[in-house]
């Protein structure tokens, strides 16, 4: 089972998203992909009903709906979004959608989601614009402690802040990875290996594979991440779990659709 649990549509190369959720259909199977989770992203323009008709042809495709937290209906958008859209979970991004982790709108949505039983999945790679701005990993563990009943997928294993995160995760539940972007982007750094090292401390429990699609081609990243985990003597097992296992028991996937 390999599921990559972190991607989103091309909508720059494509006139329509409804073409470029045909476009990730083809790459998924292309890359022998079972499942894909897909991220809405206000940031590109569509809604997420507009979202939502574009991936439904693909049952393979689950989407995580993008709501502005400190929009006047937040509660009730994630509400419709899951309950009638179909959306899987929650997806955040606090430097593109201009909010701050400790604003009490956010806890109230990211509890919302908790109470509709999916998981919110926060952006948290710390570029440049993010580290001016005050990026802490300790933003990310006081929400996922005032927020107990939320699963929360810190994105992008929190890019070199991966120990604090790994260290802050052993203390807090509910607080999940994924390897996104940055397995590969930090390549040839001691980055990767630090990684790898904190998915076996962490047991390979609570992290999931992603490309961050359409940063490279999906088959291409998969490719490069697996040859990362080899190069760094990932077991088999751990690696397994890393690929897709994991993200399917948390997502509840199944290889028959
Ligand atoms: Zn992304």
């Amino acid at each position: 089972m390999i599921v990559d649990a972190h991607l989103h549509l091309d909508c720059e190369k494509h006139n329509s998203i409804s073409d470029a959720a045909k476009k990730l259909e083809i790459e998924r199977v292309n890359a022998g992909i079972d499942h894909c989770i897909v991220l809405h992203l206000l940031a590109q323009g569509y809604s997420s009903l507009e979202f939502c008709q574009a991936i439904k042809p693909y049952p393979r495709l689950h989407g995580m709906v993008n709501v502005d937290p400190l929009g006047e209906s937040a509660l009730i958008e994630l509400t419709n979004a899951i309950l009638k859209l179909d959306f899987v979970g929650l997806k955040l991004h606090p430097r593109l959608q201009g909010f701050d982790l400790g604003n009490p709108k956010v806890e109230a949505l990211v509890k919302h989601a908790g109470s509709l039983s999916v998981p919110v999945l926060i952006d948290a790679f710390p570029d440049g614009t993010n580290l001016e701005a005050g990026f802490s990993p300790l933003a990310f563990a006081s929400l996922a402690r005032r927020c107990p009943s939320t699963k929360i997928i810190v994105a992008h294993m929190g890019g070199h802040y991966v120990f604090d995160f790994m260290m802050l995760a052993k203390r807090i539940p509910n607080m999940y990875f994924d390897v996104s972007y940055s397995l590969l982007y930090y390549r040839g750094s001691s980055l990767p290996g630090d990684m790898v090292y904190a998915i076996k401390s962490m047991k390979s429990n609570r992290i999931f594979y992603g490309s961050d699609y359409p940063d490279r081609p999906l088959d291409k990243s998969l490719e490069l991440s697996k040859a990362v985990l080899v190069e760094n003597k990932l077991s088999v097992e751990m690696t397994k779990n890393l690929l897709g296992e994991n993200a399917a028991d948390f997502f509840g996937l199944k290889y028959e659709y």
